[in-house]
């Protein structure tokens, strides 16, 4: 077995296509090296031998891959002309980490190894300039001290050993820049770290250069398990098993003086998508120097500099003297570097992140990858190269991952104001986009302040409009799918939840994180995108949609099988889901029609009647309200089908709690508070969401379930007039046994037929049920007999089968998702081991029984990229989503069929 794979010199072992063995680095210096691209020449040692290093230890390795590296050394020597460890012609390497995808700076890389106090006069006689070979030198003992030597910080409070020596002096020379330093004072630096070394370690500084290199190189591998590392796997669900692997090449140097340079450079931009080649460089640096943002880097390309100049306010000629581009200072150079970028992305097919570096007057480059990129780039990108021929369809939609899409949709932080944010907390991202406004605690108050962050332990549905006047919404409380998560998400409005730091005092009206008190007034800002939550205001900006963005659209319709419907209450959300190409309402929840002021007192009026007459009373009230609510969302989809679900919350949500409202509701019924506190405890429960609620409501109070009906049916009958064809799809929620069904269904035809022949007229409807209580998935069968379609509830599903409560697993999922108990929260991404074997089965014995069974998903999971996929591969008819996930699950639903 190879465990080295040399490259450099247009030849290598490996190609890119090897980037679970090479890691994503190794491979692409491979696959440049193939084409021709000036790649320092180097090798790879395999991430196979990372797991060997873990499971047998330094020593068997060493012996495993001894040989290898020797003769892969000896290729470099012969490559660049010079030798490892020699002291008048010295070779020296940097190592570095690479796994199979990019984890930036979770790993250690040690640069200029080899150098010792012999070999640094080889260095500084060969190169003819001392400063940079003791520069380089106390450089190298700085990053192989920290790296492989341990010499950090002892703790958290304290300041880098060798940052204290250089701090020391610099107080003591008076001077504030490392540049500043002669070469006396390196040289005085190498010796205090040497001797800081000895100090802590109790060992003298290596200074054999293989004993170096074998060092740096365990230190790799050892980086792999380092906590940094190991948290960004966890973060990103990739397993320990993957291994890093270690990349040694020749150092080039950027810092030889003026005809050296070094830069990052991208072949279009990530931030726009704009198919210009653009980035930046220093002269005489070093790559560290770039990112450091100690010198200000100038633009590589003549626009690019112009653009930049433009911007920072620099007249055209004190930017051509003082900040030329590399185009305008080392034109040679940048033909060459325009030429290779142009090679790489055509060889890629894919926009490219490169570094290189200039050592006097020959250009390297160092690295190449994909780049990464905004929504917006990644939309246009895939678009702008499909049009160039250089992917084809299927291709560019795979270049889309349709999460980002997100970014694209809701307003955004304006990105100069995002970089200099204090974030003060974190919590769930619940509903992306982002949010500046005033903290108030009580949905009341969203009225006092234009712009307000509604701030809550957790929201109810009283708070309903409260929550619709807030610019955004956070509570403490709560996981991906409590109500003020599912809510926010269907407005599309910004959602941070479960932000278990905030403590909120509702009595004082005060929100106090980490010791610091904010009080009602104060300003905030919330990233639904990323749960950060932010003090102050912060300018956002809205998003533009591009006309790539329905380029996508339209391809994904193309490809797709599934449809794509939305979760949507109101004919405004109804529209916007239409705008972003739902093809249908998968599900209306009909109690947030309630919610409005006027409607919840007969409402309430409704839950507290003690008779049967008393309760069609104030049905009858209702009724025309919900007829309104009907007849604008079937309006509003045209002629597509309409899920409309029967009431399903537990009445006592309907009911105040406070004693004010309970007073204002004695005098508005003319009865007694004692009645109303009477009523609102005798309708208390232990657990709700297994109590009275769903079609358990409508099989105890039928009069609502014929309420509703009407109102659906009347209200298409009277589309019908208009000339709209509304399909109603009539919902039972909750169902558990197949009795529940039927019972309910009885209710619903009748009801209808009675409408029928008052109108003298009809209109096709279906009624089917919800599948979201597991006895249901395990009877499909039989209700399928009776049900013309299933719908999953996921939200429900997910919690009776794992008996996870929805609304206090917030208490518990994180610490489950950090301890890898659980790997992802399963509110937010379908278990398809679990819950997923119950909604395939449930969909094979529907089928079963009726084969045209129509079939789909309206729990939260239905705009979740992996459980879309999981939804095509069963055979659903459709999934259904919040209005701004719409496109999202489009996306997924045609890379689900690709
Ligand atoms: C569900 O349970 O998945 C569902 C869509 O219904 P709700 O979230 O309203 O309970
Ligand atoms: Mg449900």
């Amino acid at each position: 077995r190879t465990r080295v794979y040399r490259f450099g010199n247009k030849t290598a072992d490996g190609s890119s296509k090897m980037k679970n063995l090479l890691g994503g680095k190794g491979a692409n210096l491979a696959e440049m090296s193939v084409i021709g691209i000036p790649v320092p020449p180097g090798f790879t040692i395999t991430t196979e031998v990372c797991t060997e290093y873990n499971e047998l230890g330094k020593e068997t390795t060493v012996n495993l891959i001894k040989e290898e590296i020797e003769s892969a050394v000896e290729n470099i020597e012969g490559t660049m002309g010079s030798v490892f460890g020699d002291q008048d012609n010295p070779l020296l390497l940097s190592v570095r980490s690479g796994a199979r995808v990019s984890m930036p700076g979770m790993m250690d890389t040690v640069l200029n190894l080899g150098l010792n106090d012999k070999v640094v006069q080889g260095l500084a006689s060969k190169t003819g300039n001392e400063r940079f070979a003791w520069d380089s030198y106390r450089r190298f003992i700085q990053m192989y001290g920290g790296v492989v030597l341990g010499m950090k910080p002892e703790s958290k409070d304290d300041i880098d050993p060798f940052e204290e020596i250089m701090e020391h002096l610099k107080r003591k020379r008076e001077i504030e820049l490392d540049t500043q330093f002669t070469v006396q004072d390196l040289k005085d630096l190498v010796y205090d770290f040497k001797d800081a070394v000895k100090k802590r370690t109790g060992k003298n500084f290596p200074t054999d250069p293989w004993e170096q290199l074998w060092g740096a190189i365990m230190a790799v591998f050892n980086s792999w398990n380092g906590d940094r590392a190991v948290y960004y796997r966890k973060m990103n669900g990739y397993p320990a098993e993957w291994g890093t692997a270690v990349n040694v090449q020749a150092m080039v140097y950027g810092n030889m003086g003026e005809n050296s340079g070094t830069g990052v450079c991208f072949t279009r931009d990530a931030a726009t998508g704009e198919n210009v080649f653009n980035g930046e460089y220093l002269i005489n640096a070093q790559g560290e120097d770039v990112v450091a943002g100690v010198r200000t880097p100038q633009q590589i390309t003549k626009l690019g500099s112009q653009r930049w100049a433009e911007l920072a306010k620099i007249e055209e000629n004190d930017r051509a003297a003082n900040y030329p581009s590399l185009e305008e200072l080392m034109p040679t150079m940048y033909k060459e570097l325009y030429k290779y970028q142009d090679i790489l992305e055509k060889h890629y097919r894919d926009m490219q992140d490169m570094e290189f570096t200039i050592q006097d007057g020959k250009l390297w480059i160092l690295q190449t990858r994909n780049g990464k990129r905004t929504g917006a780039a990644m939309v246009k990108i895939a678009m702008d190269l499909l049009k160039d021929g250089q992917i084809e369809e299927r291709e560019a939609l795979l270049r889309i991952d349709p999460n980002k899409l997100d970014e694209l949709l809701h307003p955004v932080f304006d990105p100069k104001a995002i970089k200099r944010a204090n974030i003060i907390a974190q919590g769930l991202p619940a509903s992306p986009g982002a949010a500046t406004g005033q903290i108030v605690f009580f949905a009341e108050n969203t009225k006092k302040y234009k712009n307000t962050i509604l701030t809550r332990i957790e929201t109810s549905p009283e708070d309903l409009e409260g929550m619709n006047l807030a610019k955004g919404i956070l509570t403490a409380r709560g996981g991906m799918t409590s109500h003020a998560a599912v809510v926010a998400r269907g407005m599309g409005k910004c959602c941070i939840s479960g932000a278990g730091a905030l403590k909120i005092d509702y009595k004082n009206r005060t929100l106090t994180v980490d010791g610091k008190e904010y009080h009602e007034g104060d300003w905030i800002s919330l990233n639904g995108s990323t749960g950060n939550i932010i003090e102050g205001k912060v300018a956002t900006c809205q998003p533009e949609l591009s006309g790539e963005f329905a380029e996508v659209m339209k391809l994904a319709d193309k490809y797709a099988t599934m449809q794509v419907r939305t979760n949507a209450d109101t004919p405004k959300d109804a529209q916007v889901a239409r705008n972003f190409g739902a093809q249908g309402i998968g599900l209306a929840r009909t109690e947030h029609m309630f919610f409005e002021v006027d409607r919840i007192k007969a409402m309430r009026e409704m839950i507290l009647a003690d008779t049967v007459k008393g309760r069609k009373n104030a049905l009858e009230e209702l009724l025309p309200m919900q007829r309104a609510d009907f007849e604008g969302i079937f309006e509003a989809m045209q002629d597509l089908p309409v899920t409309v679900r029967l009431l399903d919350p537990p009445l006592h949500e309907f009911v105040p709690h406070q004693l004010a409202t309970q007073k204002e509701l004695a005098e508005d019924m003319h009865i007694s508070l004692a009645a109303v506190k009477g009523k609102v405890a005798e309708l208390h429960e232990f657990n709700p969401m297994l109590g009275h609620r769903g079609c358990r409501l409508g099989n105890t109070y039928p009069e609502i379930t014929e309420m509703q009906t009407r109102a659906i049916i009347e209200a298409a009958l009277n589309l019908k007039e208009k000339g709209i064809t509304a399909k109603p799809e009539i919902m039972v929620p909750l169902v558990g046994t197949y009795e529940e069904f039927v019972a309910q269904e009885k209710v619903i035809r009748e009801t209808a037929q009675k409408v029928f022949e008052e109108y003298d007229d009809t209109i096709e409807f279906l009624v089917g049920t919800m599948i979201e209580i597991p006895r249901a998935a395990l009877m499909a069968n039989k209700i399928a007999e009776k049900a013309e379609f299933f719908s999953f509830g996921t939200n429900d599903l997910t919690q009776m089968t794992f008996g996870y409560s929805r609304d206090d697993a917030g208490k518990f999922l994180p610490i489950y998702l950090e301890k890898g108990i659980l790997k992802v929260d399963p509110f937010e991404v379908l278990d398809q081991e679990g819950v997923g074997q119950l909604v395939k089965m449930a969909t094979e014995r529907g089928r079963s029984a009726k084969p045209q069974l129509k079939v789909g998903i309206c729990g939260e999971h239905g705009g979740e990229p992996s459980s879309v996929e999981f939804c095509h591969t069963i055979g659903m008819n459709y999934v259904s989503c919040s209005p701004f996930r719409v496109p999202i699950a489009r996306v997924a639903a045609a890379q689900a069929a690709i």
